[in-house]
């Protein structure tokens, strides 16, 4: 579906076989065809994208770029194949290709973050078959080009930039369209849903986790300078009234914040104790995904001195912060 006046950019969404629903992928029809994000790779996907390219008149054997807006399994998964395919180089940030890569490096963090959280065994064992389900909508991308070796990508007689976008994953990126204000924006914002910052890898920070929550917000004031007229998200209906997106964001997110305090205060200690608290409904089915929901607040409320962590035993346990003394007051 065509989805500018002005720009040959169109729309195509595919299924996928996560709670989120289908996904968007973007075209670019001219001057070389151009995909930005690939879908999951599904029987469902492959088939539903086969059928939209062909009815917009676009030859999948022809695409001559792939571009992916960050490396989570439905909007990269079915990237390989489709390059494969047509001899298309795909490109994503540098720091997003040891999961595209499907590095060993990616596992064991993942293995240490639900060692460290608490999380009972019988538990992780749905986990860790969930992760496999998810992984097996993908193939590992070993030819992965950076974005950098792009000047932009033209569209018509337009140039869309590249914008980095981190949070949702540290290398997430959007695509500018500045004359017409117009942002392709992955996953950084989705209308009604406020995308998990995952936990990522980051050697430079103190657990050695990427700070995805205070990027996020960092990333809502570098979307809110932009000042898009329409956001064209990955999911859902685009997004025309940012400022108004990000207040709901950041009520909810204050809320949850206060919620993860509370919950503290009451007693949990362990990311797995708190995000029972919070997601009793979600937990277990989606497990992983509240636990580096949790995860997210409780690096940020660290880093803020609200909250204290420590390590029991392998085990990460917070507690609430002992107020900061007044100015002037001596211990006694
Ligand atoms: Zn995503």
């Amino acid at each position: 579906m065509r989805i500018s006046s002005e720009l040959p950019l169109y729309r195509v969404t595919v299924p996928t076989p996560f709670p989120v629903g289908p996904v968007h992928l973007y075209v670019i029809a001219e001057p070389e065809l151009t995909l930005i994000d690939s879908g999951p790779r599904t029987r469902e996907a492959r088939a539903e994208l086969n059928r939209l390219l062909a009815a917009d008149g676009f030859d999948p054997e022809k695409i001559r770029r792939i571009i992916l807006t960050h490396s989570h399994q439905d909007h990269y998964g079915m990237a390989a194949e489709l390059a494969r395919r047509s001899g298309a180089a795909v490109y994503a940030h540098p720091v997003e290709h040891a999961v595209l890569r499907h590095d060993a490096s990616v596992r064991r963090f993942i293995d240490r973050l639900i060692a460290e959280s608490g999380t009972p065994p019988d538990l992780v064992e749905k986990m860790r078959r969930m992760i496999a389900f998810v992984g097996s909508t993908t193939e590992s991308l070993d030819d992965v080009r950076s974005i950098d070796e792009l000047p932009g990508v033209a569209c018509g007689d337009a140039r869309l930039e590249f914008v980095p976008l981190p949070g949702h994953t540290p290398g997430s990126v959007g695509l500018w369209e500045p004359r017409r204000s117009i942002l392709i924006g992955g996953d950084a914002a989705i209308s009604n849903i406020t995308p998990n910052p995952f936990s990522s890898p980051d050697a430079s920070q103190p657990h050695g986790r990427f700070r995805s929550l205070a990027e996020y917000w960092e990333t809502f004031r570098r979307i809110r300078q932009l000042n898009p007229a329409i956001i064209h998200a990955g999911h859902l209906e685009p997004i025309t009234d940012f400022p108004a997106y990000e207040k709901w964001s950041w009520d909810l997110h204050v809320r949850r914040q206060n919620l993860i305090v509370d919950a503290i205060t009451a007693g949990a200690r362990t990311v797995h104790q708190i995000a029972l608290a919070l997601f009793p409904e979600v937990v277990p089915q989606g497990a992983f995904l509240a636990l580096t929901e949790i995860l997210s607040h409780v690096d940020l409320l660290e880093e803020e001195g609200k909250i204290d962590a420590s390590f029991e035993n392998g085990i990460g346990v917070y507690h609430v912060a002992a107020p900061a003394m007044e100015c002037g007051a001596t211990l006694s």
